[in-house]
């Protein structure tokens, strides 16, 4: 379990912009403690503990790019044709035999190349005689067609640096240099609650001043596609004694603690006050729209984090606190959100000094560029726009306005997590 001081959230400013938050909670989030050795076929989207040193060179021998014939490149025709007696074949899985001065080889795409060989003719380029010989023709350059051993990755540099959340080309890389199994970060723990005394559990009762609770099916699926192993705690009323006995309780046996609701300013927000009694709590006031108030905590050492209610506000905040958050335990390397240039299909006014991110929808423009289009509606509750939209527009702090076929900064929905 990570210990973190109680001030470690601390901010002195009023409002917080998204970069302050990261660069905070780079600081001050210790990775947890604990690895584990696993099998390749679980190791995707786990977090490798060491950097990996290749223990071999990929490819592991040089070997043939395509179909074709091998030779030496002291022989290759100069600008005329040339003809050579074919006095080998050679195929993927078989050793070769060295070649000689003045003879070719008939070779296939990942071979062995004999060795002195070191340039290939396709196929494709060659005339195969009636006598068997094969002649050449000029201007190939010396190496052409070859992979030569290591340059992909040379033995003993380092294949996947320390950090990294494997994708399934790392696992192939680790496969490809001969490996069985990774030394990964173990998963984080995350206990996850809803607040508030509207929200009930989805197919129970329920009366008519209540709704069916989103954020926890959301926030918790997205915590599993962070690799998370999530221990949903269900609903707290608005009630601070019972916050503050369910949230001590989680801290104990997780590594963070996630709420969502009950963190704005209002009377009935009472999970403020409930960290405040098991533990210390600082409100991060942030620059963005939609999800100003994040509230950031710690309860015996164990960091919290207080979502807004709306579910839109929870998923942008949980996009970047939260996540940052997970990579940070996690030990994985920081994973900056970059946008990709889109053009814009619509108008849109924005105040200046914050972060605002607008929910949209990509398609292809008649020019065949991609243009993003805006959802028609704005309101920070609306599961809708979440749900019809490809990702979010983030539109940068000093910016004003947005006009049709500004270049404007998109995320999808996939690169959030
Ligand atoms: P709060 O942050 O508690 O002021 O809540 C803001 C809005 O989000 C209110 O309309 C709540 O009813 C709604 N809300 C709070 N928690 C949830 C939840 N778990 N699922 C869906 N909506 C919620
Ligand atoms: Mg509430």
């Amino acid at each position: 379990m990570v210990q973190l001081s109680n001030d470690c959230f601390a901010f002195g400013g009023k409002l917080m912009t998204i970069d302050e938050a990261l660069a905070l909670i780079a600081a001050r989030v210790e990775p947890v403690e604990g690895a584990e050795s696993l099998p390749l076929a679980d190791c995707d989207n786990r977090v490798l503990l060491a950097p990996l040193h290749a223990p071999l060179p990929l490819p592991l021998f040089a070997n043939s790019a395509v179909d074709g014939y091998a030779l030496r490149s002291a022989d290759l025709p100069g600008d005329q044709e040339r003809s050579f007696p074919v006095t080998a074949r050679v195929q993927a899985g078989s050793p070769a035999q060295p070649i000689m001065p003045g003879e070719a080889v008939r070779i296939f795409t990942g071979a062995p190349m004999p060795e002195g060989a070191d340039t290939v003719f396709m196929q494709e380029d060659v005339r195969v005689e009636a006598d068997g010989r094969v002649t050449l023709p000029p201007g190939l350059k010396a190496g052409a067609n070859m992979r030569p051993a290591g340059e992909d990755i040379a033995q003993g540099a380092v294949a996947i640096p320390a950090g990294r959340r494997l994708r399934p080309q790392h696992v192939a890389l680790a496969a490809a240099l001969g490996l069985t199994h990774l030394t990964l970060r173990r998963p984080i723990r995350v206990a996850i609650f809803s607040t508030g005394n509207e929200v009930m559990e989805p197919g129970g009762p329920r009366n008519a001043a209540q709704l069916y609770d989103s954020n926890r099916f959301m926030l918790g699926a997205m915590l599993r596609r962070l690799n998370c192993r999530v221990h949903d705690l269900g609903i707290l009323r608005d009630d601070r004694a019972a916050l503050a006995a369910a949230l001590k309780e989680a801290a104990t046996s997780h590594d963070l603690v996630l709420t969502s609701g009950g963190v704005s300013a209002g009377e009935e927000d009472h999970v403020r006050a409930a960290i405040e009694e098991v533990g210390s709590l600082v409100l991060w006031s942030m620059a963005i729209k939609p999800g100003r108030p994040v509230a950031m905590g710690v309860i015996a050492g164990t960091p919290f984090i207080g979502l807004p209610g709306n579910p839109v506000a929870s998923f942008v905040t949980f996009a970047y606190v939260v996540r940052a958050t997970i990579l940070a335990l996690s030990g994985a390397a920081p994973e900056p959100l970059i946008g990709l240039p889109v053009r814009a299909a619509f108008t849109y006014k924005k105040k200046k000094g914050r972060r605002e991110y607008v929910r949209a929808s990509l398609r292809y423009a008649d020019d065949g560029s991609l243009e993003a289009v805006k959802f028609p509606r704005e309101g920070a509750g609306l599961l809708s726009s979440l749900a019809d939209t490809d990702g979010i527009i983030e539109l940068a702090e000093d910016a004003e306005r947005v006009s049709p076929g500004e270049s404007v900064r998109f995320l999808a929905y996939p690169m959030l997590l």
